[in-house]
């Protein structure tokens, strides 16, 4: 059963959208951007503890303002950090 892991939201123009998938909210982010300019942001749910672990010792929270292109939860794709 798919768990919604992030939930993206645009504060320019109040879009809001739930994802079961990283790999998907970053996409919606990286579209939403290109077609509006907006700079959508996300939050994330539960992540497993292996990924906790990941991103604690990445000094990252998640979020994109505060998750440096060196992170392997910013470039990584699903199958790395989810599954
Ligand atoms: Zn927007």
């Amino acid at each position: 059963m798919a768990e919604k892991r992030a939930t993206v939201t645009c504060p320019e123009c109040g879009q809001r959208e739930t994802f079961d998938k990283l790999a998907r909210a970053r996409a919606f982010i990286e579209t939403h951007r290109s077609e509006t300019g907006h700079e959508a942001t996300w939050e994330l749910h539960r992540l497993s503890p292996g990924v906790e672990r990941a991103g604690d010792d990445a000094g990252v929270c998640g979020r994109p303002e505060c998750t440096t292109e060196d992170s392997p939860l910013y470039l990584g794709d699903d199958a790395n950090v989810c599954d």
